[in-house]
């Protein structure tokens, strides 16, 4: 079978899974790149309070998109939910989302953590920051991303690969910042201090420093947070950089309702839902994250990280400048 025909076939599953005729009102369908474990949850408590049926299906943001995009007009998905700026931003860029105009939203989200045309919305902010091992750093070394860059840092350094859009997503914050130039030479910099070739996860990166492999990384917090709760003991700690100057560079995970969407009200009231005071710890905790809405406080767990001052620079520039994100760290080598 050929690849048209492999989509195609996809979306007749699809289409099957949700008969079109007589969908209710009170009803939603949802394409989610958050796996079920974090989003059934959050589900099944919204139709226990609205009384709103919810279908939905989990994959990777990459094949929802293919799918929402092929499916065009006949989607029957109202609502997709995804993780990274970067890929919320590829998605409205293609015309998948349509614009919200919503107080509450506009109320409760804060403006650099969703869209400027208002076609997504973050719903939990995830922190990329740095961590370092216990045993062979004192955090008064370390200050910013830049300086992972110093010599100082010469095979002591550990990176996840460039390929995973939470890199992307960094170095285009970065970019957005430093400028292009300057960006390349601290990349150049972080490349030349690796102590071992790119690693396939950010856990991956965490272990790596625990066994003396190296010393510092660059991780999602969550990750620290999942490792430390399965091994406390793990000499290990989080370090918030550039406090003095721009903040930490965070992402999100958020939603956006689709171009198409048969209960586009509904789908508005849930988006509405999930920003507000109640459901926000439902959508953070469960993967450690922390709440995009400021008048909710992250879960005890992760309040013990400490504080920080986040970037306030909007996240959709993770989407504008990633090409040139990705261009420059093939330049740098960093593979
Ligand atoms: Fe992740």
């Amino acid at each position: 079978m050929n690849n048209m025909k492999r989509i195609i076939a996809l979306i007749a599953i699809a289409v099957g899974q949700f008969p079109i005729s007589g969908s209710a009102a009170d009803e939603l369908v949802i394409y989610s790149a958050r796996n079920e474990q974090l989003i059934k949850p959050i589900f099944d408590a919204y139709t226990a309070e609205a009384g709103t049926k919810i279908r939905f299906i989990t994959d990777k943001a990459g094949p929802l998109l293919v799918r929402l995009k092929a499916e065009g007009a006949n989607t029957p998905a109202d609502l997709l939910i995804t993780v990274d700026a970067g890929n919320l931003w590829q998605a409205a860029h293609e015309g998948l989302l349509a614009g919200i105009n919503s107080k509450v939203l506009n109320k409760n989200i804060p403006a650099h953590l969703r869209d400027p045309k208002n076609r997504w919305f973050g719903l939990s902010v995830r922190a990329r920051t740095i961590v370092y091992s216990t045993a062979r750093v004192k955090p008064g070394e370390l200050s910013t991303y830049e300086a992972l860059g110093n010599p100082k840092w010469k095979g002591r350094l550990c990176l996840r690969t460039s390929k995973k859009v939470y890199n992307q997503s960094l170095v285009a914050m970065m970019i957005a910042r430093l400028g292009e130039a300057e960006t390349e030479k601290i990349v150049k910099s972080w490349v030349d201090n690796l102590a071992t070739d790119v690693f396939s996860s950010d856990t991956k990166v965490l272990q790596a420093i625990a066994a003396g492999q190296c010393d510092v990384g660059i991780v999602n917090s969550y990750y620290y947070g999942r490792l430390k709760k399965k091994q406390p003991d793990l000499p290990l700690a989080l370090f918030w950089p550039n406090q003095k100057d721009r903040g930490v560079h965070v992402n999100v995970s958020g939603a956006g309702v689709t171009a198409y969407a048969r209960h586009r009200e509904t789908a508005v009231k849930f988006l509405e839902w999930l920003s507000s005071e109640k459901a926000q710890n439902l959508f953070a905790d469960k993967n450690m994250e922390y709440p995009a809405n400021p008048k909710v406080k992250p879960h005890p767990d992760v309040v013990a990280w400490g504080g920080f001052k986040q970037d306030t620079i909007n996240v959709s520039e993770a989407g504008r400048l990633q090409a040139r994100a990705v261009r420059l760290m093939d330049r740098a080598r960093y593979k």
